[in-house]
């Protein structure tokens, strides 16, 4: 996944030729911006960002796919959302692993959790797919590794547990550290600064 937060759409554009097809984006209203000059493009875009419940409307519309479901309460907005543009919204779990404030994501020995995956079920118009995370940022690469494998032991344990659901994806691993991701079991790696160069302002998360 190229992920073009920050970027302009003409570089979603030069992407599209050197020959991605699959593009993450963190902020609704950034992306619905973009969007307008990319409606003839065929791509798959996807949320990797934080979103807020009031606008899963709009992320239900734009986005591919949501890979940061972090709440019952968002899953159940993302389903009356998808329900009502009758389409089926693929979704990945995020997941925290560390203990930083800074990161969102559910946490894997949480209540929260458990009781979103016992209804998902309920959530008709929502499809599961796996797991994502977001690891501590550190300099070295090896310091992400435990936490991949955490991911992938979860994921695991969660796939033993609900034989119903499908947890094969394994969103993790970004520029730094992509290669370990991979060989921790990774599926998708969200790969930003290392194709695009450095983003020219800081991604900021979405305002309320
Ligand atoms: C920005 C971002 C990335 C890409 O990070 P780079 O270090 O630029 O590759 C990956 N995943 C998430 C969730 C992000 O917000």
């Amino acid at each position: 996944m190229a992920v073009s937060k920050t970027h302009p759409a003409s570089a979603i554009r030069e992407a599209i030729e050197a020959g991605v097809a699959l593009f993450g984006e963190n902020r609704v209203q950034e992306f619905q911006q973009k969007s307008a000059e990319l409606a003839d493009a065929k791509i798959a875009v996807r949320l990797i960002g934080q979103l807020q419940s009031n606008k899963s409307a709009k992320a239900a519309e734009i986005f591919s796919g949501v890979d940061s479901l972090d709440s019952i309460r968002l899953a159940q907005r993302l389903d009356e959302a998808a329900k009502r543009l009758g389409r089926t919204l693929p979704v990945l779990l995020e997941i925290k692993l560390s203990r930083e404030e800074s990161k969102t994501g559910l946490e894997p020995e949480s209540l929260e959790l458990v009781r979103l995956l016992e209804r998902l079920p309920e959530f008709a118009n929502l499809r599961l797919g796996g797991l994502m995370t977001v690891p501590p940022w550190s300099e070295d690469p090896e310091c992400a590794r435990p936490y991949f494998v955490q991911l992938r032991h979860l994921r695991d344990q969660l796939a033993a547990r609900w034989t119903g659901l499908d947890f094969s994806e394994l969103s993790m691993g970004m520029s730094g550290d992509f290669a370990v991701a991979i060989e921790e079991g990774s599926t998708c790696i969200r790969v930003g600064t290392a194709l695009f160069g450095k983003r020219p302002y800081p991604a900021k998360p979405e305002e309320p």
